[in-house]
């Protein structure tokens, strides 16, 4: 029965699936590709669990002798799409609701103690001797460094960190991170994969990387990410020194991948193909 595969590959593609790419750093060299790899494989798993109530649908609707037959499958295809619904919406206000308060209060603090600035800019600078570098993100962004960071770095490392956060910003990766925040939430905690997350955060930490690579170079990209690295910042910011130093510097030396990038965009549509599909061939039966 459809149900049953689209249940079935709705539990791959949250337990193995994200374990097994989370391992495939090859992934890594083309992080824009794999973010959109991700984004498919996640929204594949969802539509996979909301889709097995509808695939049931055409049985309940048009042949009730089998409704009596499958009362426990079909039971529980309309229970899975229920509640993964249900906590899809949950996570969804939850997650948001409490990011944009964080934000806000944070840029409030920051805009009363950060040292002297021009009031047309975004950068903040606080008072504060060790190195730190983060953005807030949302309709009045703000990018935040330290003193240390200032003392520590070089002219250029210094605006390959503000061109780190700069791409942040101007991309909304803020908005990404949220949206794999919320699938994970949605998951159910025994299938979650914090590896899956984990990667998806260094993914866009690589591309804000390459974006101030691709205007001040490896070698100060460099010198800002080992300044940075172990740096801490608020929970609702997307700091500069997030994610493993070691891996992202290794990923600095990586250009564009237009083959790779292409087996990926492939292998993405694939994954978004197949609960589609298969309800389609639920539909299709009757
Ligand atoms: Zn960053």
């Amino acid at each position: 029965m459809v149900a049953l595969a689209l249940i079935l590959l709705a539990l791959a593609l949250a337990w193995p699936a994200p374990r097994l790419m989370a391992r495939a750093h090859v992934f890594r060299r083309a992080p824009r590709a794999a973010l959109f790899v991700w984004q498919c494989l996640t929204v594949s798993a969802i539509l996979a669990a909301l889709a097995a109530a509808p695939a049931v649908a055409p049985i309940v609707l048009f042949d009730g002798q089998t409704v009596q037959q499958h009362f426990m499958l079909l039971s529980l295809a309309v229970a899975v799409s229920g509640i993964m619904l249900g906590r899809l919406l949950i996570a969804g206000h939850q997650i948001g609701r409490r990011m944009r308060v964080l934000r806000h209060r944070h840029r409030e603090v920051v805009d009363i103690i950060a040292l002297d600035h021009d009031a047309h800019s975004r950068v903040r600078v606080l008072a504060h001797p060790d190195p730190t570098a983060y953005c807030l993100p949302g309709r009045q962004s703000r990018v935040v460094v330290s003193q240390g960071v200032i003392d520590a770095m070089s002219p250029l490392a210094l605006q390959a960190v503000l061109l780190h956060e700069d791409a942040h910003l101007k991309a909304r990766h803020d908005l990404l991170v949220e949206f794999f925040s919320v699938i994970h939430e949605t998951v159910p905690a025994p299938l979650r994969s914090a590896a899956a997350m984990h990667e998806v955060r260094l993914l866009v930490e690589a591309l804000a990387d390459r974006a101030a690579v691709r205007r001040v170079g490896t070698d100060a990209t460099r010198q800002a990410l080992v300044a940075l690295a172990g740096s801490r910042a608020p929970e609702a910011a997307m700091a500069a020194g997030v994610g493993s130093t070691a891996a992202r510097i290794e990923l600095l030396r990586f250009g564009s991948q237009p083959a790779l990038s292409a087996l990926m965009y492939a292998y993405a549509a694939g994954l978004l193909a197949l609960p589609v599909a298969l309800l389609a061939l639920a539909w299709k039966a009757i």
